[in-house]
Order: C-alpha cells, then sequence, then structure tokens
C-alpha cells in the first residue's frame, strides 16, 4: 500500500474536544473563545492568569541550511511535541500561521508531514481564523490614511517620492509587484507608484509576533514610518493618525490560536512573519501562554539556524524576556549531500536519480554545514541536538554519518521517523532534548543593544554566516548613517538574505569562507522594532509557478478539499 497523502492521514484524524487539549495545558474554559468545533482563541487575560505557574523547558527548532523542498523543522517540532507527551511529559507546541501564498502555489502547506501534523489541515492552512485578513486589512488601512494624508494636503510634507508603506495581500501575484494608484481626475487621489507585498512581509504581521500586550501592540503600531519628509525627518503612522484604528482591526488577532496535532498534542498556532525581511517566528504573545502551560514548549524558527534561530535569540527573545533551553538543528540526508556541491534540488522538479545513491562520503563533505549551524547554535550558549530527520531512500550508513558529524561536533543527536511514525518515531530525540533542557542555560545575545548597527551586522555576517567582512553599497551606508540619527541605533538587525545558503549567494553550498556579506540597502521596521540590511534579492511579493498548487487544489462531489499538502 502507498504510504498515504498528508490531507487523507489528517482527515483521517481522531481529535479530541478543544477543551480536553486545553485542559492538559492547564487552561480552562473561560480563557477560550471557540472559533468553530477544532479551533479556539485563547484570551489574552490567559499570560497574567498563568504567569506564576511553573516555567516549562523552552525548545526552539531550527535546522541546517535548507533545499528549496523544507527540511522537516515544522514536521519535526510536532513530531518531538507528540514525542514528549508520548514519554510521558506535558508539551505544547507553537508553530507560525502558513500563509496561502505557498499554500496555492509551489511548497504546499504548513502543517508538518505525515504522522506529524496539526489538525484540521484544512482549516490551518486556509484563513484559520483570519488573523492574515486582519494584518491585510490593518495594514491597508494605514496605506488608506496615508494616501489620503496626501490628498488632504500632506500637513506632515512627506515626500511622495520617500514613502516606504505599501500594500499588502495574501496571494502570490506578482502583477501587483509594482503599481500605480491614484488614477483617474483629481477626486480620485494624488497618482503615485507604489506596489504589493505579500501579508507575511507585512510589518503589521511582524508587530503581530512580537508584541506582549494589545497597548505595546498600540505603540508599536504608532512607531511604523510610513515615509520621509524632503528633509529624511520620519513620518510616523502615529503622525498620520492610523495607529489607533489598525489596532482597533487587530484586536481580535493579536489572540493565539489552539489547534491540535494528530496525537491530540496542544499546538498554539499564531502570526506568519517573514524568514527573510522579518524574523520569521510565531508569536511572542503565544510563548508567554505556552510557556506556563506544562513541561515543555517546543517551537519552530524558520529557515536554518543562521537565519530563524539567529533572530529567535536575537530579536524574538529580546522582545518576550523568555530564555530558551535547549535548539534542535533538523538535519536531512538530502539536505548535507546537496551541501556537498554535487546535486542541485530545484523546488518543482522531480529530485537527481543520484541524489538517492548510498554516499555516506557525500553526507560528511556536506556535514560542514551542520557543523556550523550547531556552533551558531553554541554562539547563543544553548544546547544543540541533531534531528535526524529519515526520508524513505535514505541509507543507515547515512544516518550513521550524520550522527558522527553531530558526535565530533559534542552535540546530542537521535534518527527520528516521527513522519511514518508519529510521535513514537521521535523518543530517543525527546529523551536527548529532555537531557538537554536540563543542563543549566548559559543563553546570551550575539551583541548588546547598544552596539552601532554596523558593528551588529558584521557580528551576524562574521560570526554566524561565515563572511569575511561587509561591504555597504553608497546607499545603505548613508541609511544607516540617518538610522542612527534618528535614533533607531539601538534596535537589533534583521539581515535579509537568501536562505539556501549560509552566504548571500543561494549558489555556494557547504560551509563557505573567504566571501563578503554585500549590503545594499538597509530598511527600518520601528514599529516591529528591527532594522533590516538587505544582501541581495529579496522577494517580498512571490510569483506562482507554471503549475501551482492552485491549478490541482478543489473540491470532490461532497464538497471535501481534494489536493491540499
Ligand atoms: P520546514 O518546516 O523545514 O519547511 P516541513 O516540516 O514543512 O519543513 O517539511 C517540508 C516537506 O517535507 C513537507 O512536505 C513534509 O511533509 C515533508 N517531510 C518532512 N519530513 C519528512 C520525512 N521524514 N519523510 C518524508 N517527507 C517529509
Ligand atoms: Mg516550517
Amino acid at each position: 500500500m502507498p504510504f498515504p497523502s498528508d490531507l487523507q492521514i489528517a482527515q483521517g484524524a481522531a481529535l479530541k474536544p478543544l477543551g480536553d487539549v486545553a485542559a492538559a495545558m492547564g487552561i480552562g474554559p473561560h480563557l477560550m473563545e471557540a472559533y468553530g468545533e477544532h479551533v479556539a482563541k485563547i484570551k489574552l487575560s490567559a499570560v497574567d492568569e498563568l504567569a506564576g505557574r511553573p516555567r516549562a523547558k523552552y525548545v526552539v527548532v531550527s535546522a541546517v541550511t535548507p533545499t528549496p523542498l523544507g527540511e522537516g523543522k515544522t514536521t519535526t517540532t510536532v513530531g518531538l511535541g507528540q514525542a514528549l507527551c508520548a514519554t510521558g511529559r506535558q508539551a505544547t507546541v507553537a508553530i507560525r500561521q502558513p500563509s496561502m501564498g505557498p499554500t496555492f502555489g509551489i511548497k504546499g502547506g504548513a502543517a508538518g508531514g505525515g504522522y506529524s501534523q496539526v489538525v484540521p489541515m484544512e482549516t490551518l492552512n486556509l484563513h484559520l481564523t483570519g488573523d492574515f485578513h486582519a494584518v491585510t486589512a490593518a495594514h491597508n488601512l494605514l496605506s488608506a490614511v496615508l494616501d489620503n494624508h496626501l490628498f488632504q494636503g500632506n500637513t506632515t510634507g512627506i515626500d511622495p517620492h520617500d514613502i516606504t508603506w505599501r500594500r499588502v495581500l495574501d496571494v502570490n501575484d506578482r502583477a501587483l509587484r509594482n503599481v500605480i494608484v491614484g488614477l483617474g481626475s483629481r477626486m480620485d487621489g494624488i497618482p503615485r507608484q507604489t506596489g504589493f507585498d505579500i501579508t507575511a512581509a507585512s510589518e503589521v504581521m511582524a508587530i503581530l509576533a512580537l508584541s506582549r500586550s494589545l497597548q505595546e501592540m498600540r505603540e508599536r503600531f504608532g512607531r511604523i514610518v510610513v515615509g520621509y519628509t524632503k528633509g529624511r525627518t520620519p513620518v510616523t503612522a502615529e503622525d498620520i493618525g492610523g495607529a489607533g484604528a489598525m489596532t482597533v482591526i487587530m484586536r481580535e488577532a493579536l489572540k493565539p490560536n489552539l489547534m491540535q496535532t494528530l496525537e491530540n498534542t496542544p499546538v498554539l498556532v499564531h502570526a506568519g512573519p517573514f524568514g527573510n525581511i522579518a524574523h520569521g517566528n510565531s508569536s511572542v504573545v503565544a510563548d508567554l501562554i505556552g510557556i506556563h502551560s506544562g513541561e515543555f514548549l517546543v517551537t519552530e524558527a524558520g529557515f536554518g539556524a543562521d537565519m530563524g534561530a539567529e533572530r529567535f535569540f536575537n530579536i524574538k527573545c529580546r522582545a518576550s524576556g523568555l530564555v530558551p533551553d535547549a535548539a534542535v538543528v533538523v538535519a536531512t540526508v538530502r539536505a548535507l549531500k546537496a551541501h556537498s556541491g554535487r546535486h542541485r534540488i530545484v523546488a518543482g522538479q522531480p529530485l537527481p536519480d543520484a541524489l538517492f545513491a548510498e554516499n555516506p562520503d557525500e553526507v560528511h563533505i556536506g556535514g560542514a554545514n551542520l557543523r556550523k549551524q550547531i556552533e551558531n547554535i553554541r554562539l547563543h550558549g544553548v544546547s544543540p541536538i541533531v534531528a535526524i530527520n529519515a526520508f524513505p531512500g535514505d541509507h543507515p550508513s547515512e544516518h550513521a554519518a550524520i550522527a558522527e558529524i553531530a558526535a565530533e561536533a559534542g552535540a546530542r543527536a537521535a534518527v527520528c521517523t516521527h513522519f511514518t511514525d508519529g510521535g513514537r518515531g521521535a523518543r530517543e530525540l525527546a529523551e536527548a532534548v529532555a537531557e538537554a533542557a536540563d543542563e543549566p542555560s548559559a543563553f546570551r545575545f550575539l551583541y548588546p543593544d547598544s552596539a552601532p548597527l554596523r558593528e551588529k551586522i558584521e557580528t551576524i555576517a562574521t560570526k554566524v554566516y561565515g563572511a569575511a567582512g561587509v561591504d555597504y553599497d553608497l546607499l545603505a551606508a548613508r541609511q544607516l548613517a540617518t538610522y542612527e540619527a534618528n535614533g533607531y541605533g539601538g534596535l537589533p538587525v534583521c539581515i535579509a538574505k537568501t536562505h539556501l545558503s549560509l552566504s548571500s549567494d543561494a549558489s555556494l553550498t557547504g560551509a563557505p569562507t573567504g566571501w563578503r556579506l554585500p549590503v545594499r540597502e538597509v530598511r527600518a521596521s520601528v514599529g516591529a522594532g528591527f532594522i533590516y540590511p538587505i544582501c541581495g534579492d529579496m522577494r517580498t511579493m512571490p510569483g506562482l509557478g507554471a503549475t501551482p498548487a492552485a491549478h490541482l487544489i478543489d473540491i470532490d462531489r461532497d464538497g471535501n478539499i481534494v489536493n491540499l499538502s
């Protein structure tokens, strides 16, 4: 019998009443707001109500530098949560809400996979409780307020050629990357060029993910910079009168969403900021609840450890004040073979046959990437554990090769089969994580708030990415100086580079050295609270491929969704 599809497995799930799932976290019905049968929002009062309870061990799941297919962080986050519960520990999982862009594009949904999924996966991947739509609405309300501000006389003196606030939509639509608004007659607004980004790239999304309370979210919205005057003075959402109304639109969205895994482990699903131009982590509010809901809180950080985990440590933990106890690095045979430089994996194309030949030597060569990512966890004083995510077609000698690389680097490792076996397939990983989390945490930020922006960028580039140095374009240097002058110098940085290499060149595999990080431009998410240097071409509005998932996804005669992956 062929292995069932993710959707088939998900549709066969035995879901528990959500009240029982919440009860396992110590959350009573008075803190829940039902959204249909299998999703509930958790009230924000839970943060204070639970604060006095014991603190769970805080575990972040990251990975080696992935192939374009993803190496199974979400699947492993879910599998580890299930495994911790299967070994008698109370665990909660916290993940991002998937964007509908990739769901209908190439990558598919992001509910995990196989027997380690969040269910109902259709609900998770499509709309959920509408938080993304609220982000879209709040973002575009500010756009409308801004264009109206120009139309009504532009009292702040914004330079129409220096507007940074665009519009957003949760659809992969390349035709909207550049648009002209305000066409028509005098009463139809001031014509100007702008464009759309995908909702996950909205600063509103990053703010949703980083705010600890409604009041804090209100203040962060107020600090959003929408553009600059001719004299380079920033103009904020507060200045043009948009922040309060945005908060009203986002009031419900700040409450995390509770779901469950195939094995009824509680899952908090909340926010979904982009992993390159934003920090790529689920929400602080969800973690402030999950950290007092049991013995373990397992959360995922987007992309490889150089990206998601670095931002988890230096941006998310800075905002939340929470201290991580252990970090899982997901490694796959296919990714490490790809890091040997001998195979090219392209999304949407069949995997090359040569990738499946037994070849532990190739795994060892590509292992340079794993070694560097383990070091990147250690730089922050956190214990790394390597999760060897077993795929069909892997050879035991290749798993052994990954285990050897981990052992040489002094990290715990476990082969896991949670994709095929559910939680019981990750029991060894659960034990390794529990042991590592029991060691005293020596967590530290990579750089102090007070370091100049250039020093922060150079610290990440040289220590985490392995660069020899950083080169700034003239524009970038000027922008950095402006940000320091505007008082943004104390913010952390979120370096936007490719996730497909430790370097800024997607074609460089393994752990490249001797290269320099080129900073083309630097942008500021002042509301979210980070400065983001742009290193390479960053797509903030994806397009659809030649055969997008949207062509296949449909409903059957009974109204069931088919071909969602
Ligand atoms: P990430 O979160 O790192 O992007 P995902 O967990 O979403 O990765 O997994 C990427 C894809 O690979 C998904 O389609 C998932 O179902 C699949 N996958 C993950 N682990 C396995 C595995 N062990 N065997 C087969 N497929 C897997
Ligand atoms: Mg994921």
